[in-house]
């Protein structure tokens, strides 16, 4: 039965891509018999929400947004499950006491959340990486404080900590992330100046959320991943390389002292690095698509391209410059984001904006405090729009 069922999750997001795929391996790991579902939250997609609930036998499911509480409840009604709506209410699901708590809602929405459940003690499966780009240090120790572990999904990370030998941390002398290139690897900036969202979010290789197909085609994907890794593995600047790959089979490196690389391949699916979240330090037996060397034959390596793809060269001026300039890069980069996704600005405009936003806070100093981060984050926001409405009046 459910109730007595073994481990105690929770699924932040449950309704999104990274969601689905966490449900889908919850089921292939035993599903209601090996664990016990407490919350699964989503947004407006009311329906999909209260239908994985009654199928995973959650007992609370939250939407954030409040005008969909009533539709919400009269779908789940004589389940028994608990219904609730509203940011606050995200936070008190995201505080109930789960063993494992996925982080996969998402941008700067899913930080409050992430942060209750690290501060609780849950182990988190961060899929969130916004919230780290932004938190950083403040984040890794709100998790190292509550005492939980902090378990990195997102495919490059999940490599990274895979091809992480115990111990030889002080062995490592860089990190490798690897990109796809996105939909426009090939292009120039003169062919992208006009393309829409509905054609950048086409992924080659990767089915994603709308917010990381975007990122993955300006390259700000790969950004927010850069800044993501530094804290994740504590690292310097320099130690963090970025090369494009193009058939995404290998999903990152890690280059030791002694000349060695590791990696850690497999096919592009997120469940891998889902299931071995949830699982560490065992491996789980996973229903996916094992990889066909023979059919593959070739893989493929470029230097990255700053000058066509500014992001990534943003994201290292945020690395060098410390303080909140993640926490601005990230917020003005989510600005940006939906600025394009609303043809209020062009696709090369998106990292126009950051950059202006990160040059006009340069003097913003350290994250010592959360506040300050809220500060930065909420400021960052202010000048973007600012900058979003000045350039559509322009154009
Ligand atoms: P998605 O857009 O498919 O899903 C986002 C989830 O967040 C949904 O459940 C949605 O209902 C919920 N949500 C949206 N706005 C919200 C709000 N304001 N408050 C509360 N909940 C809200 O996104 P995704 O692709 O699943 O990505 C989720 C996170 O995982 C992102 O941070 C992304 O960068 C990261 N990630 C995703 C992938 C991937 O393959 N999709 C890979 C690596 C990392
Ligand atoms: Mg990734």
């Amino acid at each position: 039965m459910a109730e007595n069922a073994g481990r105690r999750i929770s699924i932040l997001g449950s309704t999104g891509s990274i969601g689905v795929n966490t449900l889908d391996v919850v089921e292939q790991l035993g599903g209601r018999d090996a664990f016990d579902v407490v919350a699964v939250t989503g947004n407006a997609n009311v329906a999909l929400l209260a239908e994985q609930a009654k199928a995973c036998g959650a007992s609370l499911a939250v939407t954030a947004d409040e005008a969909c509480y009533g539709a919400l409840k009269e779908a789940l009604s004589g389940t028994g499950i608990e219904v609730a709506a509203g940011r606050e209410a995200l936070i008190e699901a995201a505080s109930r006491d789960a063993d494992w708590v996925m982080a996969a809602i998402v941008g700067t929405a899913g930080l409050g959340p992430t942060l209750a459940a690290a501060k609780r003690g849950a182990d988190i499966a961060l899929a969130n990486k916004e919230c780290l780009v932004s938190a950083g240090e403040l984040f890794v120790k709100a998790v190292a404080e509550g005492g939980g572990r902090l378990i990195p999904v997102d495919s490059e990370h999940s490599a990274i900590f895979q091809s992480l030998e115990d111990d030889q941390h002080h062995a490592v002398e860089r990190i490798v992330l690897t990109a796809s290139g996105g939909p426009f690897r090939t292009w120039t900036r003169e062919q992208m100046a006009g393309v829409t969202a509905e054609i950048a979010r086409a992924h080659p290789n990767w089915s994603m959320g709308l917010k990381i197909s975007i990122g993955s085609a300006s390259m700000f994907n790969k950004a927010l991943e850069m800044v993501e890794a530094k804290h994740l593995f504590n690292l310097t600047p320099e130690q963090i390389e970025v090369i494009v790959h193009p058939q995404s089979v290998i999903h990152s490196m890690v280059g030791y002292t002694d000349g060695s690389v590791l990696a850690q391949l497999g096919c592009p699916d997120m469940r891998t690095a889902i299931g071995y979240a949830l699982t560490y330090p065992d491996r789980p037996k996973l229903n996916v698509e094992r990889l066909d060397f023979a059919k593959l034959a070739r893989l493929d390596f470029e230097a990255p391209d700053e000058q066509r793809f500014p992001a990534l060269r943003l994201a290292r001026t945020a690395l060098e410059r410390g303080g909140v300039q993640g926490a601005v890069m990230n917020a003005a980069e989510e600005i940006a984001f939906h600025a394009f996704c609303a043809a209020r600005i062009g696709f090369l405009q998106m990292a126009d904006v950051v950059e202006r936003v990160m040059d006009e806070m340069v003097g913003y100093g350290a994250a010592l405090t959360m506040d300050d981060v809220y500060a930065a984050d909420a400021e960052a926001r202010r000048r973007a729009d600012d900058i979003v409405s000045r350039t559509e009046l322009a154009a």
